[in-house]
């Protein structure tokens, strides 16, 4: 033997996501790297007298999750903050964020995040006069679940007033600020009650643990300037133990392509990723791109983030200077503006792969699939938000009414077009065993994958949609050995998935998780 396997893992049900052979019984790895993927006995050889042999007792071993589209890095410059998901209804809301003001001296800021009105009897979004009774002391900001949208009080307006007449800035008939602030306004205002670097920096070694406890070893991570920051000063002390593939906003393309920097920079615990672009909003806050408008909203279609022309423009030089782009586009009207543009841009400077992804991909017609797939783009979908918001009465039956809605995430004719899939979460909530869970069991017909399916989009979906499919995503011999053992069997009781565990989380041949023993 030319060297014994560090660990030796014996007996399980494997699921390697691998095309040609998906199913295998054991595990070797050394250093952090698969040795064999077999029969037990095939890893067995591996064993040496320094070998730890691990019996898997009949477990189901997976490729780690990959997550192909987080904002750890946010996530992390959140603590202080009051999470207002799973509130009763609005009042509950109101009063978990006073009961914060009552702990907070005068003059700060009460930050509240995640509210979500389609979950409250109410089924109306948090004003300026409801937070008003929060406190008139403190500046009072509540950021809806999508991040597209906040509501403010008067005090929190007062320090918003240059905002004034800026996109997203809503006022009355009257011209008199409701409180409400979507978009460009919005995320300006995001700037000034934000944590930055140091507070992203202190909240990531919490976060990395809640990713091990998910099963998630790799993440492709929407970043700032301090979220790259905090990233490559945690990967020098080694204090985030999670695979990132970061994806800078496109206002720091400039800089990039100034400093030469190439897309796959770094290493495999830290990459230069997709550059992230905006096409529109969100469908909760009225600002997704539709082709025909809101229920209830006769002249409302939602938004451009850009103009036609703008995104063009920043695609271009996206593409031309060799970066993946990974562009938000929601609405069924931006999806198709992508796709054209994207056609466009790599008519006019051919590449190999330049593997564009499109964000979120929620509304694509059988047309815009067929192009996406002839544009060799990347479907970069969050089957989690299926279980979130497509239920009967829920958000996107609210917005788009039955018929639209029924063609919400249509994971399977996304598969039958053969366009590249990838599944990561948002943040909303964070669990890819809640979204594999959600693209099995759907609520509509064209929504449903097979386990199988579902779980290679979970991870070697994630491994080719970052160009690392050669390094991970599968579990083939050479490869990282980052797999999760599970609690529960996916392929035997699909309808539980959502209910099932992680047992322990394996990133480079090292266990970074074990669920606490009973005992
Ligand atoms: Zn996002």
């Amino acid at each position: 033997m030319p060297g014994d396997a560090d660990i030796v893992l014996v007996d399980g049900k494997v699921f390697t996501a691998a095309r040609d052979r998906p199913w295998a019984k054991a595990l070797a790895v050394r250093g952090d790297r698969l040795l064999a993927v077999g029969t037990s006995a095939q890893a067995e050889r591996w064993r040496g007298r320094r070998t730890t042999l691990v019996d898997l007792r009949g477990g189901v071993v997976l490729p780690g999750f990959i997550d192909a589209h987080t904002h750890m890095a946010d996530s992390a410059g959140e603590v202080g903050w009051t999470r207002l998901d799973g509130t009763r209804d609005l009042e509950d809301a109101v009063v978990r964020l006073r009961k914060k003001a009552a702990s907070t001296p005068p003059g700060g800021w009460i930050v509240g995040i995640d509210w979500d009105e389609a979950k409250w009897p109410e089924r109306r979004f948090l004003t300026r006069e409801d937070l008003d009774r929060v406190s008139t002391e403190h500046a009072v900001v509540a950021r809806r679940i999508d991040c597209h949208m906040g509501s403010l009080n008067s005090t929190a307006l007062e320090r918003a007033a240059d905002l004034a007449g800026m996109r997203g800035f809503e006022v009355d008939a009257s011209g008199r600020p409701t409180g409400l602030l979507t978009e460009d306004a919005f995320g300006e205002f995001h700037l000034r009650f934000e944590t930055g670097g140091a507070g992203i920096e202190r909240g990531l070694p919490a976060v990395a643990r809640m990713a091990h406890r998910l099963g998630i070893t790799s993440i492709h991570d929407v970043v700032s300037r301090a979220g790259w920051t905090a990233y490559q000063r945690l990967r020098r002390t080694g204090q985030f133990r999670v695979r990132v593939y970061a994806m800078p906003g496109d206002s720091m393309l400039g800089a990039l392509v100034d400093a030469g920097l190439s897309p796959g920079f770094g290493n495999p615990w830290l990459r230069l990723g997709a550059i992230k672009v905006f096409a529109d909003g969100s469908l909760g806050a009225y600002t997704a791109a539709l082709g025909a408008p809101y229920v209830g909203r006769p002249d409302d279609r939602g938004m451009l983030v850009h103009s036609p022309t703008e995104l063009r423009s920043i695609l271009t030089t996206a593409h031309r200077a060799g970066f993946q782009t990974a562009t938000h586009a929601i609405g069924d009207a931006a999806i198709r503006l992508v796709v054209e543009t994207l056609e466009e841009v790599q008519d006019s400077a051919p590449q190999k792969s330049a593997r564009h992804r499109i964000e979120h991909y929620e509304l694509p017609d059988d047309e815009v699939l067929r192009r996406t797939k002839a544009a060799g783009i990347v479907a970069s979908c969050q089957p989690n938000f299926v279980g979130q918001w497509s239920g009967p009465g829920d958000v996107y039956e609210m917005r788009l009414g039955g018929r639209r809605s029924a063609a919400n995430n249509p994971f399977r004719r996304i598969l039958r077009a053969r366009i590249p899939l990838c599944f990561g979460s948002d943040g909303m909530p964070y669990g890819p065993l809640f979204g594999i869970h959600w693209a099995v069991n759907g609520f509509f017909e064209d929504q449903r994958l097979s386990p199988e399916e579902a779980i290679r989009a979970a991870t070697a979906g994630g491994a080719y949609a970052a160009f690392e499919e050669h390094e991970k995503g599968s579990l083939e011999s050479g490869k990282l050995a980052d797999f999760v053992v599970l609690q529960g069997d996916p392929f035997e009781t699909p309808d539980q998935i959502a209910q099932m565990r992680i047992e322990s989380t394996w990133i480079g041949g090292d266990r970074v998780y074990a669920i606490p023993s009973r005992s």
